[in-house]
């Protein structure tokens, strides 16, 4: 089994690191990541510069990108054939809710799946974030792993799995969960006496939906949720089917 990692907190980062060693026990890895730390980059890609891949160590690429552009790169261009598996992570905190749309290392599961390849994003909830924090979160990876290796995964799915803190009390199958925006952004006044503005405060949440991703890690739980790519409204179809006539248009076919 060839197994891709990438991640977007940077090819030296404890979770990578942990996510290599258990997954050297399941396959063959590649990692292909990036060279720094590019968290919340979302799927973002390069186009307008080139990239740069440097073989850091055998089999281990950092690239001066973001973690689609590494997925990509390795896919089309630095992997001799291509694998079976891109496994994501494990990202320091946790990707959850609405958060999801934001992360690079679920991106990254994203474009592994546009190009037909099954892919997990791994993320461990809660820090401390040193390398032996990050061992159940890399064996759980591992089973993983091996499971889709064996039976795959439905088309068009990907999986994000975001673990717990210290050892979980179960595994629970979870929907995307919401987020609650509230006190999203702190105002200081810099040494000059100008404001400045950071994003993201302390006063974010999360609603407290039953069978949501974010309820099972306050659980105690390893949440896995299914995602996939179409992100059509199907039941808003049919709710703004009358939107082209009220404003003066023909209804195409379709
Ligand atoms: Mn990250």
């Amino acid at each position: 089994m060839l197994i891709l990692v990438t991640n977007d907190d940077g090819v030296h980062s404890a979770g990578i690191t942990a996510l290599t060693r258990a997954l050297k026990k399941v396959g063959k890895v590649v990692i292909v990541a990036p060279d720094r730390e590019r968290s919340a980059v979302s799927h973002s890609l390069t186009l307008h510069s080139p990239l740069r891949a440097e073989e850091i160590r055998p089999d281990v690429f950092a690239v001066d990108g973001t973690p689609t552009d590494c997925v990509s790169l390795a896919l089309h261009g630095l992997l001799d054939s291509p694998p079976d598996i891109v496994m994501s992570g494990i990202n320091r905190g946790s990707n959850l809710g609405d958060d999801i749309t934001y992360s690079g290392t679920v991106s990254a599961a994203m474009e592994a799946t546009l190009m037909g390849v099954p892919a997990v994003a791994f993320s461990l909830a809660e820090g401390p974030f040193s390398s032996r924090h990050f061992g159940h979160s890399a064996q759980i990876a591992a089973q993983i792993c091996r499971y889709i290796g064996s039976e795959g995964l439905p088309r068009d799915t990907f999986l994000n799995v975001n673990i717990p803190k210290g050892k979980p009390k179960g595994i629970s199958m979870t929907r995307q969960g919401k987020r609650q925006y509230q006190d999203m952004i702190v105002e200081k006044l810099d040494p000059r006496g100008r404001k400045y503005y950071w994003l993201g405060g302390s006063g974010l949440g999360f609603e407290d939906e039953p069978g949501t991703d974010s309820q099972a890690i306050g659980q105690g739980l390893v949440s896995i949720t299914p995602l996939h790519l179409d992100l059509t409204n199907y039941k808003s179809l049919q709710l703004l089917g009358q939107l082209p006539e009220a404003i003066g248009f023909d209804q195409g076919p379709g």
